[in-house]
């Protein structure tokens, strides 16, 4: 008889644990994975496919006003957020099953049941069934964050709610000002609501390149957002269907909803993790892991949001598929974290990769920037008030691109192309070797000629 149940007990069934599970069965071991809500995780049920597809719905709105400059008459459009959000369901269920239908045929069980910990080596799951496995992943993800507990908090929604609204807001306030945040301001906005922003700091997207964060903030409000900076909500008050935020400024906001996307926390409580003995990162409240994913505890692995590493969908699928080739595949594979790129998608999308002008310039001795603003072809015609930004950072010594940064529709799709360039470390020469593709808005990347700015740093006497 097998010394334990299963080879592998997955805790989460989201994309990470979903991909480290069908890997770790078409290696041959026993794979079990524990899901108590939906399979899909956040990404697929309350994160980025129902996000860019409110996204890619409010955007019409754009198109529909673009329209008339190229002549176009349309018919007074209407919007109805009811239809928005059942055709939503429907794909979000679609997609629900054919996750459960991947890992099945991998050879994996699926028990949709919370699973703790009762020791290192057991799980007991809601049914009370207890179950043995050899190697356990944590890949429980994370959950929004409200923050410290305000007066009146229980009237806020997060984005788990935002999906399901009844109806659409007219007025909204959003506090936060990172990806949450300004993609649910721009969704709404889109959409026709009154949106107004609430960021703590004195520019929204603090890690982001600083011209990144100033165009965003600009074509934002050029589309009716309101951005207050340097304020927090500090108590919300209830009038009928009517809630007043009132901010550490002395001002106050009406809003028929109000939403925090403060950050998110790592699911790590009530998981037993005591009784298994895991440890938890101090600095980041989760799971600490060292590069293979492997705990403190060395049959227990953690990937995805739960580690509070890098909290972004293809990550943790990196980290599961790197832990089950590791540990089931017999060949050691580490997750490289460098160069990742990622997208906010605002309206304009910002899509970035690599470094900033200012982390390039703590780094490097010699700084190039290259960097344009341009309105684009279609706003020619459609007289849209916009503009793209294009931005790459060099290193003056290597002359290799080590941060490329953009604003503007499609900054996602093209990034994802020049993260390839910048992850096989391209030089500008490189970059400038290329013939570009008129007329589009990526060509300037290939055009940019002349440095629009060169940071020197004078060696220390
Ligand atoms: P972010 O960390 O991106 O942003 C949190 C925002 O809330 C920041 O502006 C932060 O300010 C502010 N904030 C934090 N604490 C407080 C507080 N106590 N009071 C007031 N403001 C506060 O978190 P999100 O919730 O937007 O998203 C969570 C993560 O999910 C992201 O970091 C990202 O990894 C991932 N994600 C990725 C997406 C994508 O790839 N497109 C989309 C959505 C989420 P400050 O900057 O001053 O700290």
């Amino acid at each position: 008889m097998a010394e334990f149940d299963v080879d592998l007990f997955v805790i989460g069934g989201g994309s990470g644990g979903v991909r480290a599970a069908r890997i770790a069965a078409g290696y041959g071991a026993r794979v079990m994975v524990a899901e108590e809500y939906r399979m899909g995780g956040t990404c697929v049920i309350r994160g980025c496919v129902p996000k860019k597809l409110f996204v890619l719905g409010s955007h019409i709105r754009h198109e529909i006003e673009d329209a008339a400059g190229f002549g176009w008459t349309i018919p007074q459009a209407t919007f109805d957020w009811p239809t928005l959000i059942a055709n939503k369901d429907k794909e979000i269920a679609r997609l629900e099953a054919a996750y459960t239908a991947n890992v099945e045929k991998s050879g994996a069980r699926i028990v949709k049941t919370r699973a703790v910990f009762e020791d290192a080596h057991t799980l007991r799951l809601a049914t009370g069934e207890k179950v043995t496995a050899k190697h356990v992943l944590i890949a429980t993800g994370g959950a929004p964050n409200h923050g410290r507990m305000i007066e009146g908090i229980e009237h806020v929604i997060s984005s788990n709610e935002a999906f399901h609204l009844p109806e659409l807001p007219r007025r909204i306030v959003i506090q936060g000002g990172g990806y949450i945040a300004l993609e649910f301001a721009c969704i709404f906005a889109g959409f026709g609501s009154d949106v107004t922003v609430i960021y703590r700091g004195d520019n929204i997207l603090r890690g982001f390149d600083d011209d990144v964060r100033a165009h965003v903030r600009s074509e934002m409000e050029k589309e009716g957002i309101t951005i207050l900076t340097g304020c927090t909500i500090e108590k919300v008050d209830r009038y009928g269907d009517e809630y007043v935020s009132h901010l550490s400024s002395g001002s106050s906001v009406a809003s028929e909803k109000v939403m925090f996307a403060i950050g998110r926390h790592p699911n790590v409580a009530n998981l037993g993790l005591e009784k298994a003995s895991v440890a938890i990162n101090p600095s980041n409240g989760g799971i600490a892991v060292n590069a293979y994913s492997q705990t403190n505890v060395p049959h227990i692995y953690a990937i995805g949001d739960v580690t509070h590493r890098l909290n972004l969908t293809p990550v943790a699928i990196r980290e599961g598929h790197a832990f089950a080739d590791t540990v089931f595949g017999k060949r050691d594979v580490k997750v490289d974290h460098a160069d990742i790129p990622t997208a906010v998608f605002s309206q304009p999308e910002v899509g970035t990769v690599g470094l900033t002008e200012t982390q390039a310039r703590a780094q490097f001795s010699r700084v190039d920037i290259y960097k344009t603003t341009f309105r684009p072809l279609k706003a020619t015609l459609s007289g849209r008030d916009t503009r793209v930004l294009m931005k790459l950072v060099v290193d003056g010594v290597s002359d290799r691109v080590v941060g490329c940064h953009i604003v503007g529709d499609y900054a996602a799709e093209i990034i994802q192309a020049v993260a390839i360039a910048v992850k096989m470390k391209a030089t500008k020469a490189d970059f400038d070797a290329t013939l570009a593709l008129h007329p589009t808005a990526a060509e300037e990347l290939v055009t940019m000629r002349t440095p629009t700015a060169r940071h020197v740093r004078q060696a220390a006497e």
